[in-house]
This record gives C-alpha cells, sequence and structure tokens, in this order.
C-alpha cells in the first residue's frame, strides 16, 4: 500500500469509528483544530495517564503540576517567545497560499522572468516583474501559462508577456513546489495566539495563549520546592493544552494549532557541585545510557542520556518498538544558543519520519531568565553539596496528540482472513497495545434473544467495568461485533454462550470463550478468571 492510501485510509477510520472529527464540522472546519471522538478521547485519556503514571507516581523525585493557559505575559518576554518565537512565512504570488518557508523543498530547473505584460487588445500594461519555476522535462508553456494567469489576476486580458529571460536555479526555494510560481521574500510571523485580559483591547492588557506548557514549572519552581519537600535533582510534570498560530497546519493531527503537551522539566545540579561534591562527574558510557537507580556523580551528560532512554523504554511500553522510532542528535549549529544537547525522537509517520518528543539539556537559561525579568531569586540551597545554584534542567517534552497519530498509524493493519464460511475477506484491525487500547474488552452475548445468556453477560460487564473499559454489544452476527471491535483496536473478546450457562454439561458452566484480537485465538477461561488475566495485559 502505497503511504498516502495508508495515510487516507488511516483518516477515513478515524472519523468512521469516532476516534477524530473535524472540529466545527458542520460549519466547514477549522484549519488546525481537532475534536477526539468517543474512542480517541479514550485513547488519548490512556496516553496520558500512562504518562503521569510513568513520570510521577512510579518515581520518587517526580512531582505534577496544573498551571494556567494564561500567565503573565511578562513571561513570554522573559522567555525569548515574544522575540524569537516565529517561523519565517512565504506567500504564492499567483494563489496567495502561505507556506512555512523552511519547509519548502528545494528544487531546481529553469527559472522563467519577465519584466512584465501588456493587454493586446487595449495596450494596457503592467510593469510588475514575475518569475516562474519550471519543471526539468516541463514544456516552456506551463511556466508562461502561469505568468499569464499572474498578469491576468492584475486586469489584463489578452496577455503578452514582455522581456522574457531565463536562468538555470539549483536548490531553490523561492517558488511554490505546487505551480512553480515566484513566492514573496520570507517575513518572520510569531506563532503566540494574542487575547486581552479584561474588558478592554489595550496593549497593557494583552496576554497570550501559552505556546508551551514548560513556562509554567519554570515560574512556579519554587512554589513547587518548598510545598513539595523535594530535593535537587527532581522534576516538575506537567500535561495541557497548547497553542501555535502555526502557518501551515498539515499531516492530519500532526501539525495543529491548539494541541496538547507532556513535559518534565528535570532540575539538576551544575556539573561543578557534582564536581565538588562527588570529586568527578561521571561520563556517559559507550555501552549506553545509564537507568535506574540514578547516582550521585551524574552531570548533565547522563542525566540527559538517562531520559533519552526512559522515554525510548516508555515508547516501547505502549507498543512503539525501537524499530518504528528514529532519534535524532541535533548538530552543534542546529541547537538553540543556550542547548547542550537535543535529541529529537522521531517516529516513522506514512508521510515522513517526524517529531514525536524533543529532550533538551537547556543549561539552567530559563530559571536564569525569570530571575533577571521577575526579579525573584530562582537560586537553590543545596545542603549536602553546601552550594548555592540555579539549577539546570533537561526537558523531555512531548506532543500528545502527535503520539496519539503515531499510535494510530502504528496500530493500523490489514490483514486477509477466511471467515466462518470459508469467505476470503480483509479484516482492518489496530493493533493497538492493550494499555493504550480505547475498550479493552468487548461483551458479547452468543444471541440478543436469550434473557439467560444476555444477563450471564451484563453480570460479566458488571465484574470488568469497575477495572477497565467494557463494551457490551449483543447487535448482529458474533463475527461482525468481532469485525467491529477489532476496527476499534479492543485486544480482548468475552463471549458469553450456552456453556457458560451450563447448557452443555457442568464441566464447562462459568466458562465463556476469550478471543485474542491479533492472533483471532480463543480460549475457553472461567470468569472468576477472567479478571486476574486481563488487568496485568491492560494495566
Ligand atoms: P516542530 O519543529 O515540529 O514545530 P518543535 O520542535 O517546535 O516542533 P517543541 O517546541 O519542541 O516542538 O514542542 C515539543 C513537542 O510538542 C513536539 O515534539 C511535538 O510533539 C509537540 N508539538 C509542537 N508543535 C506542535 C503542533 N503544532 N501540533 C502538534 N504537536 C506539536
Amino acid at each position: 500500500m502505497k503511504p498516502t492510501e495508508r495515510m487516507e485510509k488511516i483518516v477515513s477510520l478515524c472519523k468512521r469509528r469516532g476516534f477524530i472529527f473535524q472540529s466545527s464540522e458542520i460549519y466547514g472546519g477549522i484549519n488546525g483544530f481537532w475534536d477526539y471522538g468517543p474512542l480517541g478521547a479514550e485513547l488519548k485519556r490512556n496516553v496520558k495517564e500512562l504518562w503521569w503514571k510513568s513520570m510521577t507516581k512510579m518515581r520518587e523525585d517526580v512531582v505534577g503540576l496544573d498551571a494556567s493557559i494564561i500567565m503573565h505575559p511578562a513571561i513570554w518576554k522573559a522567555s525569548g517567545h515574544c522575540d524569537t518565537f516565529a517561523d519565517p512565512m512565504v506567500d504564492c504570488l499567483l494563489t496567495k497560499k502561505r507556506l512555512r518557508a523552511d519547509q519548502i523543498e528545494p528544487q531546481s530547473g529553469v527559472a522563467y522572468f519577465w519584466s512584465g505584460a501588456k493587454d493586446e487588445v487595449s495596450g494596457k500594461e503592467v510593469c510588475e516583474p514575475f518569475s516562474a519555476l519550471l519543471a526539468p522535462g516541463k514544456p516552456a508553456e506551463s511556466a508562461r501559462k502561469v505568468a499569464t494567469q499572474f498578469y491576468s489576476q492584475r486586469g489584463l486580458q489578452n496577455v503578452v508577456l514582455l522581456g522574457e529571460r531565463t536562468e538555470k536555479v539549483e536548490n531553490s526555494t523561492k517558488y511554490n513546489p505546487e505551480n512553480g510560481a515566484l513566492l514573496t521574500e520570507p517575513r518572520m510571523f510569531n506563532l503566540m495566539f494574542k487575547s486581552h485580559a479584561g474588558p478592554v483591547e489595550s496593549e497593557e492588557n494583552a496576554v497570550y495563549l501559552r505556546p508551551e506548557t514548560a513556562q509554567a514549572i519554570f515560574v512556579q519552581f519554587k512554589n513547587v520546592l518548598e510545598t513539595s519537600r523535594q530535593k535537587v535533582p527532581f522534576g516538575i510534570a506537567q500535561i495541557g493544552k497548547a497553542f501555535r498560530n502555526e502557518i501551515n497546519p498539515r499531516n492530519y493531527t500532526f501539525r495543529s494549532r491548539e494541541f496538547e503537551q507532556m513535559e518534565l522539566e528535570f532540575f539538576i545540579k551544575p556539573d561543578e557541585v557534582v564536581e565538588k561534591q562527588c570529586g568527578s562527574v561521571a561520563s556517559l558510557p559507550e555501552s549506553g545510557a545509564p537507568t535506574d537507580p540514578p547516582q550521585a556523580n551524574w552531570g548533565w551528560e547522563v542525566w540527559h542520556g538517562y531520559w533519552v532512554e526512559q522515554r525510548m523504554r516508555w515508547y516501547e511500553s505502549i507498543g512503539l518498538t525501537r524499530d518504528t522510532l528514529e532519534q535524532y542528535w541535533q548538530k552543534k549549529e542546529e541547537l538553540a544558543h543556550y542547548a547542550r544537547a537535543t535529541v529529537d525522537i522521531l517516529y516513522k509517520f506514512p508521510f515522513g519520519t517526524q517529531e514525536l518528543e524533543g529532550i533538551a539539556a537547556r543549561g539552567n537559561f530559563d530559571l536564569t531568565q525569570h530571575q533577571t525579568h521577575s526579579g525573584k531569586s530562582m537560586e537553590y540551597f543545596d545542603q549536602e553539596a553546601t552550594a548555592k545554584y540555579i539549577p539546570h534542567v533537561i526537558e523531555p517534552s512531548a506532543g500528545v496528540d502527535r503520539l496519539l497519530l503515531a499510535l494510530i498509524c502504528n496500530a493500523y493493519a490489514e490483514e486477509e482472513v477466511v471467515d466462518e464460511k470459508g469467505k476470503a475477506e480483509v479484516r482492518t484491525v489496530m493493533r493497538f497495545h492493550p494499555r493504550v487500547a480505547p475498550i479493552k474488552v468487548g461483551i458479547f452475548p452468543l444471541l440478543k434473544n436469550k434473557p439467560v445468556l444476555v444477563e450471564k453477560a451484563l453480570a460479566v460487564r458488571d465484574l470488568l467495568r469497575p477495572f477497565m473499559n467494557v463494551f457490551y454489544d449483543d447487535a448482529g452476527a458474533i463475527g461482525r461485533r468481532y469485525r467491529r471491535q477489532d476496527e476499534a483496536g479492543t485486544p480482548f473478546g468475552v463471549t458469553i454462550d450456552f456453556d457458560t450457562i451450563g447448557e452443555n454439561g457442568p464441566e464447562m458452566e462459568g466458562t465463556v470463550t476469550l478471543r485474542h484480537r491479533d492472533s483471532m485465538q480463543q480460549e475457553r477461561v472461567k470468569i472468576s478468571d477472567l479478571l486476574s488475566i486481563l488487568l496485568p495485559q491492560v494495566q
């Protein structure tokens, strides 16, 4: 299957089964905004809960925060977002389509230039120059057609192009890849959504919807430190909405204007302090990053490596195997001026290998900025090291929506199977890891018009549902019901049949068939064992 076809099928399944809807669909949608339907909402909750559990509940050294979306605007000045959180934007001179300059694929070919054009009949002239790129193998006429359209938009009807000349170009990003028309010069565009707090729409009341959740963690660093009784090294985790007025939202939910982030700021001692305290600073072993338990002699490099490895393991624990992921270590020249190292964890999406999470070693840039701008000390007194310092930070920052899309792409599978009547058919199955699957178990009475079966099936549902999300379905042939749950990605199916109620002998009474989504194997298990079989797999 071609990647575009695969992506189309995934998008269609997401709509059909209620994973993802276009926001405001009945009004024609709104670019860059998405809604999660019943299955998507469960999937999202599971992912966030698993992140939260692994980051906070399973660790001694990380605590949580849930901060407001709108914060004091001075925060965005201090963080640098007001001045530098901008992307270069260009417009197509022909279609007016807006593109992000740094995302345009470089193209080679022959550039055609015209000094202007005139109307053959009226004699009217337009002196505005224009240019179009002709891709290799295309006839010159196609470039002239683009130019003719351009000048027609400027009021000429019978266009005669003037002053044509050509030039070979290599790897140019000045032309719209879709039609070859010249683009405007790049202009910087700040991605923060602006609003006003209170009834007056003035600059003094300007506020921003946060473009990342991280800054709230930095500005609450002292409060959290004082109330949680944590000691450096420790972290603060937060999950929440972030907003970016992306120039070109694209690739389904991958680049949205409203999305959710899961961010950890893990505060560590500066290397000098570690050295003073331990005599030396551990270096990153050749064999790979160390794992738990953390050691006192770890400096920023080892902590950074540790968090990259922790995050990789977490992705594995929810079904993204290492061969579906890639690590991209940013080169020195790509790093932000304050960053010491940044690793992006990428997923191989059908539309390309793209970032899910960035893990940055940010020095003490952020806390220092807030200390300077707020005038409040961000220093920490380290009793063990008898030293005062502004902690450094390692930041694993992941996007919930991108991860959901990765999980959906990863789960989607089509396979040929043979139905009960021996007919071959295509089975669409979402192979979600049971931990993230929106529904954990489908519960099916074999027949809906047999009250004893229905009663027993409802009892099984009630037994399981305090512990996991179950779906009761009594409509249609059992094979159809299995297929519906395959498409929803439900890892287990429990069928209550005549054996369950003892009609075929006492030895089978109280047992059900447990169907496994991926292998489609069925086994007979006792109802009383169901919980202990299923719970460890879905938690
Ligand atoms: P990109 O380069 O793709 O714009 P970024 O490097 O600016 O992303 P960060 O600022 O590091 O992203 O944000 C951390 C995480 O937040 C990203 O890894 C991604 O998962 C998520 N994220 C960022 N922007 C968006 C967006 N527009 N839509 C969905 N998720 C996003």
